[in-house]
């Protein structure tokens, strides 16, 4: 049996060194993510001060021991000027950044994009450079997303500098790199298989026969001012119209993943009467929603409470009721979003592929979660009552 098909195989020795070159970058990218880790939920600067130093003697570490993976090595593992054993925890960071940049080439370049999120084949035509500015885009993400997943373990905490930062990235990226960046492009507004983008075309807004009818019909002209403004908008438009498109999907997509976590978050927390996930969540999902468009940060979204369930629960009751934070289950959930595309697409095809259906099936959902929350709490609200009652006549 063949493990992987005669393609791989032939392209393996092709992707051996490029994918040497980028784990190593990866490494160095992951020394900057262990220190955003470290810096950031405490509100320190990234830059000032420059140097590390040791947590208990505060004296300077050699430059030597921040070499990646090997430089604890030349210090025997321990501050030169105290020898309390220095952390290793940022190897570990190192290596996973490493992986995770190593499995997104791989992805991106060696598959050729294949597999990658894209509703309209024909549309989604993978050029090479395309593949290597998503391939670029992708890590960006991956690096914010591993930096809010540590600081959340670390301190249940998601600092708003790096939902902000990614945020504001992701926007900027995908308004001036490729409208393409983002894995699928139909807007909210509406959108078919045939052509992913808005049924109707911000351009056509400032059509001459649109603004025509609005002014009274074909006979009267459009009020001077005004028809200079939309000659002129639709040239922009023109020339333009990837940057806008890009910016109106990522926005898009950050409202729609801050509001679905915002609506569960409220009516979860209702229910169980304390806080079901913190803000950095709902900021999180807002800048996932920009890096990868909206229906990728609902399936994002869906796949987080899967993982929640199947991890989040076993630890929990393992670790008698402490439950671990909400952030890496998001966080998974949107590698898987991304790694799995194909097998997933087709089960959420139905109800993503149409932005008006998606808002329905939202708000029936949302009243039905509401409804049953408002039953569990009345039925847990009568137990106690009940508990109560029993427990006096005792006392
Ligand atoms: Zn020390």
């Amino acid at each position: 049996m063949r493990l992987f098909s005669r393609d791989a195989q032939r392209s393996a020795p092709r992707l051996t060194v490029p994918l040497l070159i980028v784990g190593v970058v990866g490494l160095f990218v992951g020394l900057v993510i262990d220190r955003a880790i470290r810096r950031l939920p405490l509100e320190k600067s990234m830059l000032f001060p420059w140097g590390e130093y040791c947590e208990r003697c505060l004296q300077r570490k050699p430059i030597i021991a921040s070499i990646p993976i090997i430089g604890l090595l030349f210090v025997g593992g321990r501050c030169p000027s105290c020898g309390i054993s220095l952390s290793k925890r940022g190897i570990l960071i190192q290596l996973l950044t490493a992986a995770g940049f190593m499995g997104i080439y791989y992805l991106h370049i060696g598959l050729g994009g294949r597999e990658l999120p894209a509703i309209n084949r024909t549309y989604w035509n993978y050029g090479s450079s395309r593949l290597v500015a998503l391939f670029v885009y992708h890590c960006i993400l991956y690096a914010f997303l591993l930096t809010a997943t540590f600081t959340d373990l670390d301190y249940t905490l998601i600092p708003e500098s790096i939902t902000n930062w990614g945020l504001g990235v992701g926007l900027l990226l995908g308004t001036f790199w490729y409208v393409e960046l983002r894995p699928v492009p139909i807007a909210l507004v509406g959108g078919s298989p045939e052509f992913n983008y808005l049924a109707v075309h911000p351009g056509q807004w400032f059509d001459e026969d649109r603004w025509q009818v609005w002014f009274g019909g074909k006979a009267k002209d459009i009020p001077p001012l005004l028809e200079w403004i939309r000659t002129n908008f639709y040239f922009h438009w023109a020339l333009n119209w990837t940057k806008y498109l890009g910016l109106l999907t990522g926005v898009v997509g950050a409202l729609v993943g801050y509001c679905i976590t915002r609506i569960v978050r409220d009516v979860c927390s209702l229910a169980l009467d304390k806080e079901a996930m913190g803000l950095g969540d709902l900021w999180l999902m807002a800048m996932i929603g920009a890096f990868l468009g909206w229906q990728t940060a609902v399936i994002a979204f869906v796949l987080s409470w899967v993982s929640g369930a199947a991890i989040g629960l076993p630890v929990a009751i393992l670790n008698r009721g402490q439950m671990i934070p909400f952030g890496p289950h998001i966080v998974l959930g949107s590698i898987a979003a991304v790694v799995w595309w194909r097998p997933l697409w087709k089960y959420f095809e139905p109800a993503l592929i149409d932005a008006r259906l998606f808002l329905i099936l939202t708000a029936v959902l949302s009243v039905l979660l509401f409804i049953t929350s408002l039953v569990v709490s009345q039925i847990k609200k009568m137990g106690n009552r009940l508990l109560n009652a029993s427990q006096k006549p005792r006392s």
